[in-house]
């Protein structure tokens, strides 16, 4: 437990918790809607601090990442808890229940970074599986030293935050992928119980300062209707239309039923947001995704699985010098077996 860093006491002697938007009024005792925070003896504090209920070395195809450093492990943590209830969620057990979890010290979490980055090429901490941003006390400590050390910090998130907080993870993280769950408040409200608008605007801060990739989750009925998804992509392309955007195939779970998302609809969500974007994605298809050059189409990167076959060196397209801004290593034709989960 450690005392939070975002909040403050009502005349009434209620802690309201400032972190994120759900703005959690609590009385003594009582946890936050994220079950990340808990206010007792008159001060706010953070449950999960120093608890991680997951660690493995994945690709970082598995964030997902395809333009940073592809072909690379990144070591990835996750803690408890989360700030949104999607009812489609695939994490629940971590994210809305009350996991295993053990305590991790920063020191132990920055010495595995290194040694997995000596014997593995690890290239630093993902911040993943459950919400990182309830991990905030945290993470504002494990992200300077996990620089400190040469390595690379990245945050898989829901970006629901509220501004100062979210500056201050932005100050030490180097790439991100945020989940853009679907383009109406309504969806936000309805299926997350959060809202649109905080997530859209960490999104435009964050593209001006890290890597960024958007992944959003076609569920079938809800969020695939081609209004939805051209009004998204669209909104992306303005900020930039370079951003990758994965769009993942939902599958049912233990709480949310409906039949997977047919493989027509992912297809037609592909062909509006390709419009739009210069590099679009299918997840959860097992279908290859190679990223070709927008200009001339020359390959990039062929991936098949977290296989992945890198087909340029340096920064820019072999076929027309087009600028290639996907930080890689510099070696040509490399091929990696990426299968290194633990
Ligand atoms: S971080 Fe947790 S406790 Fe704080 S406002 Fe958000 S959901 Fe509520």
């Amino acid at each position: 437990m450690k005392e939070a860093q975002f909040y403050r006491i009502t005349p009434e002697g209620k802690a309201v918790c400032e972190l994120c938007p759900q703005a959690c009024q609590l009385a003594e005792g009582k946890m936050g809607f994220c079950k990340a925070r808990q206010y007792r003896d008159g001060r706010l504090f953070s449950r999960n601090y120093g608890l991680i209920s997951g660690l493995a070395l994945d690709p970082i195809e598995k964030k997902p990442l395809y333009h940073y450093y592809p072909g690379k492990p990144i070591l990835s943590v996750g803690t408890i808890g989360c700030n949104l209830a999607c009812a489609f969620c695939q994490n629940w057990h971590i994210s809305r229940e009350e996991a295993p979890a053990r305590a991790v010290s920063i020191e132990e979490l920055v010495g595995l970074a290194e040694e997995t980055h000596r014997e593995h090429g690890n290239i630093g901490l993902a911040y993943t599986y459950s919400e990182p941003t309830v991990w905030f006390e945290f993470l504002v400590e494990v992200m300077p030293a996990i620089r400190a050390a040469g390595l690379k910090n990245v945050l898989v998130t829901n970006a629901f935050l509220n501004p100062k907080p979210w500056e201050m993870l932005l100050q030490w993280a180097d790439a991100a992928n945020i989940d853009l769950k679907g383009f109406t408040d309504e969806y936000y409200q309805r299926l997350c119980r959060g809202k649109l608008s905080p997530v859209l605007d960490n999104i435009r801060t964050a593209a001006e300062r890290i890597h960024l990739e958007l992944t959003t989750l076609i569920i079938p009925g809800e969020n695939d209707i081609p209004e939805m998804i051209e009004a998204l992509s669209a909104w992306v392309a303005r900020i930039d239309p370079e951003i990758p955007l994965h769009l993942s195939r939902y599958y049912p779970n233990e709480r949310f039923t409906l039949p997977p998302t047919p493989l027509a609809v992912m297809e037609r969500a592909y062909t509006i947001a390709s419009g739009y974007l210069k590099y679009v994605y299918l997840g959860n298809m097992g279908k290859e995704n190679t990223t070709c050059c927008p200009d001339c189409g020359k390959v990039w990167v062929e991936r098949e699985g977290y296989r992945i076959r890198l087909l340029v060196r340096g920064n820019h397209c072999p076929g027309c010098n087009r600028k290639i801004k996907i930080p890689m290593e510099d070696s040509p034709l490399a091929e990696r077996n990426k299968d290194t989960k633990s």
